[in-house]
């Protein structure tokens, strides 16, 4: 399995619009962290996992050549907004049509923002991006592996988490971003994983994410074999990673790639 990190940041980006803080100017590339999604390749099968303001020129960035599966984490900007770039990849499969998972709150934004995307083929010329919406179940069984998920609480919202096993390898993935908490369902479902990528906004609390001290409870539960931090924003430099997490996980990046 592979793991690519398109994006490492907050909804605001790092560096921040109009921001003279030291890591808004930081000349370490690591600290140039675009909004926060990943594209997983699981025996040959690749799954993007949200789409930000950024998708293009992140998909551009890593080279994606191709998308079988879109999973929604939530309906916020951050996540949602880059959905019409998928067109490229609905352009290149057959049908022209990219199977979308997501929530009910995910299928509404999608609906709201995208209605263009979801009618029938030979209704609009071909070239647009065209959506069939789902929702995921808690397991989905594919033949390249499992995607188990589960409800991350967040706000008023509720973010899928994610935790994809390879078939074959056995290896395991998740992805847990966008959550104030991880309750004890998710804990079970992502024990001891080969790799946890961990939402972790910012060393002080916030209302709706993980601050990095909560998410390093989390780690320290979980025991997951590496752990990296993602979703940033520009209160931590990618240097001081060692002060802020001791050697229990890792700072994500953009353009990270780990291979399980
Ligand atoms: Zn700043
Ligand atoms: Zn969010
Ligand atoms: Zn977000």
């Amino acid at each position: 399995m592979e793991i690519i990190v398109l994006g490492s940041g907050t909804s605001h980006g790092v560096p921040m619009i109009a921001c003279e803080c030291a890591v808004c100017h930081s000349l370490d590339p690591r600290d140039q962290r675009t909004r926060a999604s990943v594209h997983v390749v699981m025996n040959g099968l690749r799954i993007q996992i949200d789409a930000t303001p950024e998708f293009r020129v992140q998909a551009l960035r890593e080279s994606i050549p191709a998308i079988d599966l879109f999973i929604l984490t939530h309906g916020h900007a951050d996540h949602i907004l880059g959905m019409d770039d998928l067109r490229r990849y609905c352009e290149l499969r057959p049908d022209g049509t990219l199977p979308v998972y997501c929530t009910e709150e995910g299928e509404g934004r999608v609906r709201d923002i995208y209605p263009y995307a979801l009618v029938p083929r030979g209704e609009q010329p071909d070239g647009y991006a065209r959506f069939d919406l789902r929702r995921l179940p808690a397991r989905l069984e594919l033949p390249q592996g499992v995607i188990e998920s589960t409800l991350l609480p967040h706000g008023r919202v509720e973010t899928l988490g994610l935790v994809f096993t390879e078939a074959g390898t056995g290896r395991r993935f998740a992805y847990y971003t966008d959550c104030k908490t991880v309750p004890p369902a998710a804990r079970d479902l992502a024990r001891k994983v080969d790799l946890l990528l961990l939402d972790g906004l910012r060393p002080s609390p916030h209302p709706t994410h993980l601050s990095i001290p909560e998410a390093l409870a989390v780690v320290t539960d979980l025991a997951p074999q590496r752990t990296f931090i993602t979703h940033l924003n520009h209160a931590v430099a990618h240097c001081d990673e060692q002060l802020y997490l001791n050697n229990e996980a890792h700072f994500a990046y953009d353009g990270l790639k780990i291979v399980l």
